[in-house]
């Protein structure tokens, strides 16, 4: 039987401090995993539902964007796949009475863990100007409001339109259609807070911005060396393609100054020896690096290969351009700065080093630890320096591994979705649609903040996501959103963003991946593309949560209809009535696309062209892959400071919080806590559980500004020296909105200065 959502919004009342694992998944996770979704969903649902994920002729995982293997097991999701698709597929529902319950103000104090417990959204809501509480209204009146607000704007940037990474190919083609054929190029996305370090610094280098291997790349990989990732939480059937590495006779190096469960070990809960003979031990070498000490980690590695002469010179000869730069650079840096930047030692380096010159072949996988920093351009550049230099580009077991953190994030970006789109990719658009798309480059998502905190935002429209509470600065951006005239938001399930409106706001549900979609009066299904970029079908298979749900394509062509009209003369009657409409102007527009309909029938789907890993061409400025020089940044860390990362919980995926643990850190019930080392928690004069305020401190433009993030638990844990870490959304707001990386924009969460200050106001140490 399915459980009534929690009724009371406990906060950390129960929060209970107890010892880290050594694993990731096993029989444990199995048990959350069945307990989460039978909460949700009730047992028979469950059973039904988890057996589609997945799987050939069901639904792709609304989690992250690790890919399917070719051969799929009975129980193709992990433990945080379950939950998400628990979420999505709840028998909870929100109805208009709960929202007549709830005045906005009531729900913006709530946590977003209890607003998501609450359910399924199910009709459109509308607040109106200086209303407390939303209200139904009329899908018409919805479109209606949203055309006319859109029409009186003075000008199309005046709007702004983000996409979340669960949007489909189909949704997210049809929505940069809309938006370019509306006048701007204002499509803000989650790949901007994410891997938007990673397109810049591999677009310049290799002429991509996506990884260059395949899931058997990675498996059959002599050395995976995982740089700023927490595959157990974030990608955790990462962990059984790791096990594969090791069985393999491969090898794993974790860069990662936090040490984490699912780094370490693996208990498959697929096997015998995950259920029964304690699994394997993943990581051989843990370096336990310093916050932002990437590059220097990267460089000090490559410093030691060319010393060595441990070189592929031919490969380096016929595919490179740049390395007689980048060697003379690497060989004039200093030992003392590299040591001091990475918090590691020599010995360090070179014990690593001597790794990777006996490895053949040798893969590198980060995520947000190596993308949210001011200098992590040039430190995923130097990973790219590090893979030239032995030639681990182009050949089997060998590249770069960038992992999304979100179901189609990559493919949205593929399909479109980018506030600076190639002239190429509009010159497609134009040729295809026969109208002049926007040129002119349009906001990401702190510049939109900006725009909105600044006036120069009248609509805001999200499809999908969190926005308030997945972007840095959560006071300036709260001010920011409640400046627009207008926010709507595309959502499944109610959230924090919800609460945080425009002077008029809607929110419009839609179906979720695992739901059929019978838009148009037919089966539809849609596709997605992985990390790895493998586009592939997804069908939902659940009835509708509500009668009243639309698909996204279908809202996203209705209101291009309603705000352009016969402008353009596009058929979007005929886009949302079957999506193979869409697919074929994909086809059109987006290269390596050809024969789409024919190919997506494969229920392994189809791999999307890739230069670097295909055939070694590089479609970059030299036309070779690219060698760079990158100065060598050390985030100075003030005394009495320390570094902070922002992180997610094991019982958390972006910024819905299934549940308030965090098992493999050895959390219960709370979530306001900051990991720290012994040692730097006694410098500072506090003892394990005292209860502290985060103050972090930034020289913005106008001179030093102080965030401070109030009552956080001190839980001593194995981190680097100097460096903490604690929890998005709630360590957001110690994040300036202007502290971004060099050009990706992207914001520094996982750098902030921060210092420690008891609560209550007494004197250190005294308990
Ligand atoms: S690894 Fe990612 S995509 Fe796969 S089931 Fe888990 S959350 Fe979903």
């Amino acid at each position: 039987m399915a459980k009534k959502a929690p009724a009371e919004d406990a906060g950390d009342a129960l929060l209970a401090i107890g010892h880290p694992k050594t694993y990731g998944a096993g029989v444990p996770g199995v048990v959350r995993a069945l307990a989460m979704s039978t909460a949700q969903m009730g047992v028979a649902r469950t059973v039904l539902t988890l057996a589609r994920v997945n799987q050939r002729e069901g639904f792709d995982c609304p989690g992250c964007a690790w890919p399917d293997p070719s051969h799929r097991h009975l129980a193709e999701f992990c433990e945080n796949g379950a939950k998400a698709v628990a979420e999505e597929a709840t028998l909870r529902r929100v109805t208009r009475d709960f929202f007549a319950e709830h005045s906005v103000a009531d729900l913006a104090t709530r946590s977003d863990h209890w607003l998501g417990q609450r359910g399924r959204l199910t009709e459109p809501m509308l607040l109106r100007e200086g209303g407390t509480h939303y209200e139904p209204i009329a899908w018409d009146a919805a479109f209606d409001l949203i055309a006319e607000s859109l029409q009186a704007l003075d000008d199309p940037d005046e709007a702004i339109f983000y996409t979340s990474g669960r949007t489909s190919n189909e949704a997210a083609f049809a929505y940069q259609l809309f938006v370019r054929a509306f006048g701007t190029n204002n499509l803000p996305d989650c790949s901007n807070m994410c891997h938007e370090s990673s397109g810049a610094a591999l677009g310049h280098t290799l002429g991509i911005g996506k990884g260059t291997v395949t899931l058997t790349d990675v498996e059959n990989s002599d050395l995976v060396i995982i740089a700023g990732q927490n595959p157990g939480t974030n990608h955790p059937r990462m962990l059984s393609s790791l096990e594969k590495v090791k069985a393999n006779g491969g090898r794993i190096i974790a860069v990662n100054p936090l040490i984490e469960a699912g780094l370490k070990g693996f208990r498959n809960p697929q096997t015998v020896k995950g259920v029964l003979l304690g699994g394997v031990e993943l990581t051989d070498d843990y370096v336990q690096i310093r916050l932002n000490g990437d590059l220097a980690f990267f460089a000090g590695l490559n410093k030691l290969l060319i010393d060595a002469d441990a070189l592929d010179h031919p490969f380096i000869a016929e595919h490179t351009s740049g390395y007689d730069e980048a060697r003379a650079h690497l060989e004039g840096l200093d030992w003392a700065d590299l040591e001091r930047a990475s918090g590691l030692t020599r010995a360090d380096f070179e014990r690593v080093a001597e790794q990777v010159r006996a490895a053949s072949s040798i893969v590198v996988c980060w995520a947000m630890g190596l993308t949210q920093h001011k200098n992590s351009v040039p430190t995923i550049r130097e990973i790219v320096n590090f893979l030239l230099l032995r030639g681990n580009v182009g050949r089997p077991g060998a590249g770069a591994c960038p992992v999304r953190g979100h179901s189609n994030v990559q493919g949205d970006r593929t399909v479109g979705i980018n506030e600076r789109p190639p002239q190429a990719f509009l010159d497609s658009l134009q040729a295809r649609f026969g109208f002049e798309p926007p040129r002119e480059h349009g906001a990401d998502v702190v510049e939109a903040i900006r725009r909105m905190r600044d006036g120069r935002c009248g609509v805001f429209l999200a499809v999908g996501g969190n926005f308030v509470r997945a972007t840095p600065d959560t006071e300036v951006t709260e001010r920011a959103m409640r400046n627009v005239g207008l926010t709507v938001h595309v959502s499944t399930k109610l959230n924090g963003s919800h609460a945080v409106t425009g002077r008029r706001a809607l929110i419009l549900p839609t179906l979720g991946r695992t739901e059929r979609d019978q838009t148009g009066g037919r089966e539809q299904f849609v596709t997605v593309e992985d990390s790895m970029g493998m586009v592939h079908a997804s069908r939902g298979r659940l009835d509708p949560a509500s009668g009243e749900l639309r698909s996204e394509v279908d809202i996203v062509c209705t209101l291009a209809e309603r705000t352009l009209g016969e402008a353009h003369g596009i058929d979007w009657a005929a886009m949302r009535g079957d999506y193979a409409a869409i697919r074929s102007h994909i086809e059109a527009v987006v290269p390596g696309f050809d024969d789409f309909e024919r190919k997506v029938t494969d229920p392994q789907g189809f791999a999307l062209p890739n230069g670097p890993r295909d055939s070694r061409t590089f479609n970059t400025r030299t036309g070779k892959a690219r060698f760079t020089v990158n100065e060598l940044e050390i985030v100075e860390v003030p005394d009495g400071h320390l570094l902070l990362q922002t992180i997610r919980s094991h019982d958390q995926f972006n910024t819905t919080i299934y549940g308030m643990d965090d098992v493999y850190r050895g959390i219960t019930a709370g979530r306001r806590v900051v990991f720290i080392h012994p040692d730097d928690r006694a410098r500072a004069g506090f003892a394990d559980g005292d209860i502290v305020d985060l103050v972090s401190t930034w020289t913005g433009p106008d001179g030093v500004e102080e965030r401070r993030a109030i009552g956080f638990r001190l839980v001593d844990y194995q981190t680097a020296r100097g460096c903490v870490a604690s929890y998005f959304p709630e360590t957001n707001l110690l994040v300036p909105l202007d502290s971004v990386a060099d050009e990706s924009g992207t914001p520094t969460s996982k750098s902030v200065v921060v210092r420690l200050e008891p609560t209550d106001g007494s004197p250190v140490g005294v308990r």
